[in-house]
């Protein structure tokens, strides 16, 4: 008999003798590989299948075994047995990175991505910049109002700086520019985070937004790209809903 019969370490690119941790981190690339953001246009799902049915006899000790020696994951009628009363075999799980603020790190159901704007001027002319990133609501709060301050009191002491803090202050009182479609990505993907963590009031709050976000799909300033894309974001929403 073959060592590797269905092909489950070969799937996993280990050898027959990887450590239990070896097999675990082979997952992990893997499933970070075929995540559906990397690959966008592109069906990994069969592809991520064979990887999480090899994971899931490779990861448990007693499927493990079972396989090496019958080429089968059931164990045989005596392992079974002599398992009787053991805890239930963990499920694999397909493990989802969350973003995170670029401030402070923390991982939240409520990231955004903002853009902002922040003008400085001096005596001749004004200085521009426009600063944005994944913040939690705390620190987009911080930035925004620090943003404002600096225009209010720096701005409006040149003739382009009153034209552009004019512009910048009314962008910023309405949270930024927040780009719907990377908002709808981070709010999907913080969903099925919390939603594989078990913790199921963040997984709503999450694909609630993210539903928000996904709302105006149709609209014309979609294109179609964003539209394919956030098409393919929906029922992943939608089951997240369906189980939260
Ligand atoms: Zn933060």
């Amino acid at each position: 008999m073959s060592a590797d019969p269905r092909g489950y370490y070969r799937i996993l690119g280990v050898t027959t003798r990887a450590s239990q941790e070896q097999i675990k981190q082979a997952f992990r690339s893997l499933a970070k590989a075929l995540h559906p953001d990397l690959n966008r246009g592109q069906d990994t799902t069969a592809a991520f299948q064979a990887v999480n049915e090899a994971y899931s006899v490779l990861s448990d000790p007693a499927q493990r075994a079972a396989y090496d020696q019958t080429g089968s994951p059931e164990p045989a009628p005596q392992a079974r047995s002599a398992n009787a009363g053991a805890p239930p075999m963990s499920q694999p799980v397909y493990e989802v990175e969350p973003y995170t603020c670029v401030d402070c790190g923390c991982v939240s159901p409520r990231l955004r991505h903002i853009k902002y704007t922040q003008v400085v001027s001096y005596l001749v002319g004004s200085y521009k910049s426009n600063i944005w990133g994944v913040f939690c609501e705390a620190c987009a709060s911080k930035r925004l109002t620090k943003a404002s301050l600096i225009t209010g009191a720096f701005g409006w002491m040149s003739v382009p700086g009153l034209f552009y803090s004019a512009h910048a202050l009314g962008r910023n009182l309405t949270g930024g520019q927040q780009e719907n479609l990377i908002n709808l990505e981070i709010c999907t993907r913080q969903a099925v985070y919390y939603l594989m963590r078990g913790e199921r009031s963040n997984a709503r709050i999450a694909a609630t937004d993210a539903r928000a976000f996904a709302g105006g799909v149709n609209e014309g300033w979609w294109n179609d790209n964003e539209k394919r894309r956030a098409r393919e974001l929906i029922p992943i929403i939608e089951k997240v809903m369906s189980q939260v």
